[in-house]
């Protein structure tokens, strides 16, 4: 998971796999390189992401 702040109302990036968007986990990243860069240790058959503006929790 990225570990720099996401602020209310910027973009992030959310892992779309079942596997990282399921339950309590759910992934999300500042940038699509970050996404891209937990790819390797995700192991993704299909990888794909979808942009969203975060929103207050
Ligand atoms: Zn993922
Ligand atoms: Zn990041």
């Amino acid at each position: 998971m990225c570990r720099k702040p996401i602020n209310v109302g910027s973009q992030l990036v959310r892992c779309a796999v079942s596997t990282c968007n399921s339950g309590k986990i759910k992934l999300v990243f500042c940038s699509a390189g970050c996404w891209d860069a937990h790819l390797p240790n995700a192991r993704h058959r299909d990888a794909y992401f979808t942009e969203e503006i975060a929103r207050r929790q």
